[in-house]
C-alpha cells in the first residue's frame, strides 16, 4: 500500500457549483514537478479564502488542492538546486490556483518556485510571515526604491489588522517609521500600538467617496484594500509620495482621478507577489530576516491545525481573522 496523506479538495459539478472535501491522497495523485515537499507549516491567506468559499475565481483547474504557500523540508528532488531535507518555502506561482497546493500533506512543484527557509527561521515562523508578510515586505521595499524613507513623514497602513496590514505595520516601525494603521476593528487599537503602529485611524476616515484632492496626511503609504480607501489614501497623500497597492479587501474598483498623479506628483506603486521574479523573492525573505521582529510573530499569529483550515478560510473572507493564522501540518 502506497504512503497516504490528508489533503484539501475543492471540486465544482456540471452547474459549476463548488464544494470542498477532505481526501486521502498518496504521491502517484500529485501534480507533475521536480521536487517533492513534505508541507510542515502553511497558513491561510485571504486568497485561500476566496478560493476555498469560491467568493471568486481564484481556482482555475478543478479539482484542485487549495493553498499557496508553504515551508516544508524535500523529500526527494531531480532538480540541481535541491536535495532531500533541504528546507524550503513557496509561495505563489500559481500554486493554489492551477497547480495542487499546500493544503496536503506532500506537494510536488517545479524546483525553480522553491527558494530556501532563512537561517534561523523555522517552518512555522515562515508562515506566520506567509505570503501576506513577503507581499508586505515587497510594498515596504517599493516605498524605499521611490525614496520614501522614515524622514520623509508618516505612512499609512489600510486593512491594518489583517496580515498584510499587521506584518507591514511591524516591519515599518522596526525601520523607524511613523505608522498610521487604518482599521474598521477600533478593538483591535491595542494590538496595532503593540505591532508599533504610532496611531490608529478608522476605516470609516477613508471608505466614502474621495474627493480628488484632501489634506496632505502621509508619504506613503500601503494599502491592501483598493476601491475608495485606495482613492482616499491617493488624495490624502502628500506631494511626491508613493502608495503601494496589493490587496482588494474591499473592492477590486478604484474610484480615483488623476488629480494627486498630475498635480501633487503622487505615484501608485503595484505591487505581486505571485510571479515577483526570484531575485526580488530572495531579497525579500533575506530583508524578512533582518527588518522583521521575530518576536512580533507571536503577537500576529495564531496556530491551527490541519482541520481549523476551512473555517478559518471562510472566517478570513468575513474579516475575522486578527493578524496571521498558521497551519501547523
Ligand atoms: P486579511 O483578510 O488578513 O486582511 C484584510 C484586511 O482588510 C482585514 O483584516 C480588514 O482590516 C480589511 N478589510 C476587510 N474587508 C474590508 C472592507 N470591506 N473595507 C475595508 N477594509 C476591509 O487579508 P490579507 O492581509 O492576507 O490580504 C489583504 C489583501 O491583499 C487581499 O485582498 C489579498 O488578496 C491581497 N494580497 C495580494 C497579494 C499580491 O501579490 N498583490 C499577496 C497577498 C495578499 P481591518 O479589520 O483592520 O480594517
Amino acid at each position: 500500500m502506497p504512503d497516504t496523506f490528508k489533503a484539501i479538495l475543492v471540486s465544482r459539478d456540471a452547474e459549476k457549483k463548488q464544494s470542498v472535501e477532505i481526501v486521502d491522497l498518496t504521491e502517484a495523485d500529485l501534480m507533475e514537478g521536480d521536487v517533492t515537499v513534505a508541507v510542515e507549516a502553511t497558513t491561510v491567506n485571504y486568497k485561500d479564502g476566496l478560493a476555498i468559499t469560491g467568493k471568486a475565481p481564484v481556482v482555475r483547474r478543478w479539482p484542485l488542492v487549495p493553498g499557496i504557500d508553504f515551508a516544508g523540508t524535500v523529500i526527494s528532488s531531480s532538480h540541481a538546486e535541491w536535495r532531500k531535507g533541504d528546507k524550503v518555502i513557496l509561495n505563489g506561482w500559481g500554486v493554489g490556483e492551477t497547480h495542487y497546493g499546500a493544503y496536503a500533506g506532500r506537494t510536488r512543484v517545479k524546483g525553480d518556485w522553491l527558494v530556501p527557509l532563512p537561517e534561523g527561521m523555522s517552518p512555522h515562523d515562515a508562515m506566520a510571515v506567509g505570503t501576506a508578510g513577503y507581499t508586505a515586505m515587497l510594498a515596504v521595499m517599493a516605498l524605499e526604491r521611490h525614496g520614501i524613507l522614515p524622514d520623509r513623514g508618516p505612512v499609512v497602513v489600510t486593512g491594518a489588522a489583517g496580515g498584510v496590514g499587521s506584518v507591514a505595520i511591524s516591519i515599518l516601525s522596526t525601520l523607524g517609521y511613523h505608522v498610521i494603521a487604518s482599521t474598521g476593528r477600533n478593538a483591535e487599537s491595542p494590538y496595532l500600538i503593540d505591532l508599533g503602529a504610532a496611531e490608529v485611524i478608522a476605516r470609516d476616515e477613508l471608505n466614502q467617496t474621495a474627493k480628488p484632492l484632501a489634506k496632505e496626511r502621509w508619504a506613503g503609504g500601503i494599502d491592501s484594500v483598493g476601491s475608495h480607501t485606495l482613492a482616499n489614501v491617493l488624495s490624502m497623500t502628500s506631494y511626491g509620495g508613493a502608495i503601494a497597492a496589493c490587496g482588494l479587501a474591499g473592492g477590486m474598483d478604484l474610484p480615483t482621478s488623476v488629480a494627486p498623479f498630475i498635480l501633487r506628483g503622487v505615484s501608485l506603486l503595484g505591487i505581486d507577489s505571485v510571479m515577483a521574479p526570484k531575485p526580488v523573492r530572495l531579497e525579500a525573505w533575506r530583508r524578512i530576516g533582518t527588518d522583521l521582529d521575530l518576536k512580533k510573530l507571536s503577537t500576529l499569529s495564531r496556530s491551527i491545525g490541519f482541520d481549523g483550515i476551512i473555517g478559518a478560510a471562510r472566517d478570513i473572507i468575513d474579516g475575522k481573522i486578527r493578524g496571521r493564522v498558521v497551519v501547523d501540518m
